[in-house]
């Protein structure tokens, strides 16, 4: 992060010092006034006076993603967010994804029928046919190749964990359990079978307490349950056929593989040419078909993603929820606590004091933290709030009142949980060093 406080300038609100992220316009700290504004970045060589349409529209963008937020802030701020209800933006979504499912089939169809005109030239357009619509046909997301998948019988204490999240949470119990070395967690159906993977990270899971670890099983298994957008399969279409078909007719690519450019001829550059100003505008809707697609779901993303906070506060309790919170803001800072930490030990518990004495610093820093969150991620189809606004969310909803937790785990089986992984500790401990 590299903000400055730029001492001469004074908040016109509650003339305190202004800060700002270097390039960018000064907030203040102490109110926020001028948090959500955004310039057009100038550029620094060239003709400042001709500022890019890009760099424009780039600024109105983060000016109405930034503005979106803090409607949705305040409107779930007030009332925790509920079970899903049918949105107009989940209404228009199904309803692409039926339009543009049965256009793919059409495709297909239209394809079988001039390829069975062989041998008249019409032959070629239904092979090309077939394999755009082959191509433009919804996939499910694939399961990431894993680092290690845990059995029940190699793991019984931390699938007993994870099965008792879900079994509170009323949904069925995760399919694999997989844990790989990065600082994350993620859950999902996956494949045909839609079975259900959660993937635990080591260096967040051993980062974090028990509560807070809870509160991370409770919102990974919060979006079996709460009709995520991004998850549902009859979303499927809507939210990727434009993607795949901007990335076939992405002009940028070059359409001529040669080993080097200088072997082109100038008959190969011409058609080269052409390719691409055919390509262009198609890349282009596609691209803008795309982008309003997913401003449309991210709403509903968004709040599906407060919610799954929600459901896991009310598993965890208010303070687990709030640690994991405050670790994922924090994490440039704590990743490399949990780095330094595995240099010297492979023990869960090391990581995690490392972790504790990194992220326990003044409010001061958390507070920048924040502000520097709402700030910078905003785009208008972001899946996610940004993490600044999901801890004030959880401020905002149990103040100062604790929240007990509604799960409670035996520290024996914690332990157990900790020892079945530790050959997986040594093994992230050697990736951390070397990586
Ligand atoms: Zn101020
Ligand atoms: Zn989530």
């Amino acid at each position: 992060m590299s903000d400055e406080v730029i001492g001469v300038l004074s908040c016109p609100e509650c003339a305190e010092e202004l800060v700002r992220a270097a390039p960018g316009t000064h907030w203040c700290a102490e109110c926020e006034w001028n948090l959500g504004h955004y310039e057009p970045v100038v550029p620094r060589h060239g003709s400042r006076g001709k500022l890019r349409l890009a760099q424009r529209l780039r600024a109105w963008e983060r000016r109405a993603a930034f503005r979106l937020n803090q409607r949705s802030f305040r409107e779930l701020s007030q009332a925790q967010p509920t079970k899903p209800v049918w949105t107009r933006a989940r209404g228009v979504l199904v309803l692409t994804s039926i339009a543009l499912f049965t256009g793919t089939l059409e495709l297909l169809w239209l394809g079988c029928e001039l390829v069975r005109t062989f041998p008249a030239l019409s032959f070629l357009l239904g092979v090309l046919l077939l394999g755009l619509g082959f191509e433009l046909l919804p996939r499910l997301p694939r399961r990431p190749t894993a680092y290690a998948e845990l059995t029940r019988d190699e793991a019984p204490a931390l699938h007993a964990i994870v099965d008792a999240v879900a079994e509170r949470l009323g949904a069925r119990p995760v399919d694999v359990l997989t844990i790989d070395p990065d600082f994350n967690a993620s859950c999902g159906r996956l494949g045909w079978r839609r079975r259900r993977v959660l993937t635990l990270g080591l260096p967040l899971w051993a980062a974090l307490s028990p509560p807070a670890r809870l509160a991370l099983i409770g919102h990974e298994i919060g979006h079996l349950v709460n009709g995520d957008p991004g998850r549902a399969i009859i979303t499927q279409p809507a939210l990727t056929t434009f993607a795949r078909l901007a990335r076939i007719a992405n002009p940028h690519r070059s359409t001529f593989r040669y080993n080097s450019r200088s072997q082109l001829t100038l008959l190969d550059r011409m058609a080269e040419r052409l390719v691409r100003l055919l390509l262009a505008p198609l890349f282009y809707l596609a691209l803008l078909l795309q982008s309003i697609l997913a401003w449309v779901g991210s709403r509903d993303s968004q709040r599906a993603e407060y919610l799954a906070d929600s459901i896991a506060a009310e598993l965890a309790g208010s303070a687990g929820a709030l640690e994991l919170m405050t670790t994922i803001l924090r994490s440039d800072e704590v990743r490399v606590a949990v780095r330094r930490a595995a240099r010297v030990s492979a023990d869960p518990a090391d990581w995690r004091a490392a972790a504790e004495r990194a992220s326990s610093t003044e409010s001061v820093k958390l507070r920048r933290l924040e502000q520097h969150s709402i700030r910078e991620d905003v785009l208008l189809w972001m899946s996610h709030p940004p993490n600044g606004l999901r801890l004030r969310m959880l401020r905002a909803w149990f103040g100062a009142a604790v929240q007990p937790p509604t799960l409670t785990i035996d520290p024996e089986r914690w332990h157990a949980a900790d020892a079945e992984l530790s050959s997986y500790y040594r093994r992230v401990a050697k990736a951390l060093q070397n990586g």
